[in-house]
């Protein structure tokens, strides 16, 4: 596979929908937008074909906020699974997954070997590196009823402070391996950004007043802040519900029926004592909490008594969805806790998983 390296736009680029850009780009493509500073905000979008927010908001940066002006920091700009875009999908049948592709910062060996693009996007990795960018951002979007977040794979004041002008609430994730933003960790401050379901115009305009606002730093802080200032999670189980258990959400209509509006609750830290659903006739172990070795945890996650389902610790749940074939075919959701940063032991903790990633 080529490296397809652009040092600009091409011609009417910008007019076009993530859906028509194949018509001229062939593969991923790395573009340099010049700016005042030389050293180059990284930006990367489409690496998955239907999350076409990132796009979006760089067609409305380049084509409205900069046509006529000076970029104050220069831009290189990842553009990803074109092919995949065009069909509004994920990625093709037959393609890896682009964000499993990259190299993995700790061994420097890529996760998925004996691939066209791993060896692309070593290539582009080794030339964003040469420029000494200044940060990363690798925009994303989701499913579900989830607020915007940050996330990022370590432990570093700079990232955190990177992560906190985008969102109050950020998410440490070591895993899967072969993400980009973990990749450009070893070189620049660098962040996963969560802008919502695609197509929302709330998540455009949040990425795009947010890549503003990075292009305009001079400087990223490194001052440690105090715990309570930082509320950064870290995956700590997957929940499903019982295997046969007649679940729903009316109230009194099954065996199990979890309150109204459950998914509100996500990204809110629930505080210990928090009501989830209802038992009728039963006080059975209802869910079950697994941690990501397997382990099931739901005893220090949940009580089953007297005829509710509570939570025993402070847990913050994402994913949360009232759709009944989603519950029953993946999960009911998944459950993040606080990691302390200034603790000794965080910057050492791995194998976290970003919720979002786990297809
Ligand atoms: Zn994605």
């Amino acid at each position: 596979m080529q490296p397809n390296i652009l040092e600009q736009l091409p011609e009417g680029l910008l007019e076009k929908p993530a859906t028509a850009l194949y018509q001229q780009l062939s593969g991923p493509t790395m573009v340099h937008i010049a700016g005042r500073n030389p050293r180059p905000l990284v930006v990367s979008v489409l690496q998955h074909g239907n999350e076409d927010t990132g796009w979006e908001a760089m067609r409305i940066l380049l084509k409205h906020r900069y046509a006529y002006r000076e970029l104050p920091r220069s831009i290189c700009l990842l553009i990803g699974n074109v092919s995949a875009a065009r069909l509004r999908r994920r990625r093709l049948d037959g393609q890896p997954d682009f964000n499993r592709c990259w190299p993995h910062a700790e061994s420097n060996r890529n996760v998925i070997t004996n691939d066209p693009y791993t060896s692309l996007f070593r290539y582009y990795m080794d030339k964003l590196c040469e420029q000494q960018p200044f940060a990363a951002l690798d925009i994303h979007n989701n499913t579900g009823l989830n607020p915007h977040y940050a996330a990022l794979n370590r432990i570093d004041w700079r990232m955190i402070h990177l992560a906190r002008l985008f969102s109050d609430k950020i998410v440490y994730f070591t895993m899967p391996h072969g993400t980009l933003s973990n990749a450009m960790a070893e070189h620049c401050p660098s962040l996963t950004l969560e802008c919502g379901q695609a197509g929302n115009v709330h998540g455009t305009d949040h990425a795009l007043e947010y890549i503003e606002q990075c292009l305009q730093l001079d400087s990223i802080d490194d001052t440690p802040l105090p715990t309570e200032q930082t509320q950064l999670y870290h995956m700590l189980a997957t929940v499903y519900v019982s295997a046969d258990l007649r679940f729903s959400f009316m109230p009194e209509k099954s065996m199990l029926s979890f309150i109204a509006n459950l998914d509100h609750l996500n990204f809110t830290e629930m505080p210990p004592g928090t009501l989830l659903a209802h038992m009728h006739g039963h006080n059975s172990r209802c869910l079950l909490a697994l941690d990501h070795y397997g382990q099931d945890i739901t005893d220090s996650c949940f009580s089953f008594s007297d005829g509710t389902v509570r939570t025993l610790r402070p847990l913050m749940p994402s994913m949360l969805t009232p759709d009944v074939q989603v519950i029953r075919q993946d999960c009911l959701c998944y459950l993040m806790e606080r990691i302390d940063p200034n603790a000794p032991a965080a910057s050492i903790i791995s194998n976290e998983v970003l919720p979002e990633s786990l297809e």
